[in-house]
């Protein structure tokens, strides 16, 4: 269970996240919506530690733990993981020496490099990329949809506890989403507790992975959680109702 309780966020003093407190069960999906500049992204980079937002307020513990302290990397150590939605360049950065290096991290003592790189190509092949991609710096000159499927091979690679994917939806064409789906379910299908958090403006991506909550942020605070027919709701109405 993921739990966030008066969660207050803040940027160069200016509040973002107004008092949030949201629950993921185990096994759950939940899909977070709002209008842009809602703070949907703040959201996602304050779970995940990311140290330029400012936690004025709250508690963030992921199987009773508290986790608001820990620095990033010690959040992923611990299982979760985030799909930014703009992903830098690190040029210089080989894509199979960051991999390896996530792997390691948490494998020390069993890694092995030929079975490792042999799980990488199967990787690439499920998403339809070259196997020399891995040669390529990090989102160095990748276009949209490297850079989507790179965030997924990172996903397949950390085989995380907590999976939130920040508007990896936009811009994809059809096949690539069905690709995010089936991503998912393979991910899902080896740890049935893994807890999905889609951020996302559209439902087509919910059609694939069927939330079990759905939860609307309008100006840094929840105005409305409810059960997946919310999604379809929204797509008749907008969000003009709850501004
Ligand atoms: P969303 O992802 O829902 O579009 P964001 O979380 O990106 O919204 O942004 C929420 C608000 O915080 C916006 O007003 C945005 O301008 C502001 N904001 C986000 N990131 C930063 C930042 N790094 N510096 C200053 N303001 C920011
Ligand atoms: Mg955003």
């Amino acid at each position: 269970m993921l739990s966030i309780q008066n969660f207050s966020v803040s940027i160069d003093d200016q509040s973002i996240l107004k008092n949030i407190s949201l629950e993921f069960a185990s096994g759950q999906v939940h899909a977070i919506m709002g209008p842009n500049g809602s703070g949907k992204s703040t959201l996602a980079q304050s779970i995940m530690g990311n140290s330029a937002y400012d936690i004025m307020q709250g508690s963030l513990r992921f199987n009773g733990i508290e986790l608001i302290n820990l620095p990033a990397h010690q959040r992923a150590q611990k299982g979760i993981f985030l799909s930014f939605q703009q992903p830098p360049a690190i040029p210089g950065l080989r894509v199979f020496t960051l991999l390896k290096e996530m792997r390691q991290m948490n494998a020390k003592e069993s890694f092995d490099l030929s079975a490792f790189m042999q799980e990488v190509k199967e990787y690439l092949d499920i998403l339809s990329m070259d196997h020399w991609f891995l040669e390529r710096s990090c989102n160095d000159g990748f276009s949209g949809g490297e850079r989507k499927r790179f965030e997924l091979l990172q996903l397949l690679v950390a085989r995380p506890k907590v999976v939130i994917l920040d508007e990896i939806d936009s811009g994809l064409d059809i096949d690539a989403l069905k690709l995010v789906a089936t991503v998912l379910q393979k991910v899902k299908s080896e740890n049935p507790d893994l807890i999905i958090l889609i951020i996302t403006h559209y439902n087509r991506i919910l059609e694939h992975i069927a939330p079990d909550c759905v939860h609307v942020l309008v100006n840094g605070e929840i105005v409305q959680s409810s059960d997946a027919d919310l999604v379809h709701q929204l797509e008749k109405t907008g969000y003009a109702d709850l501004l």
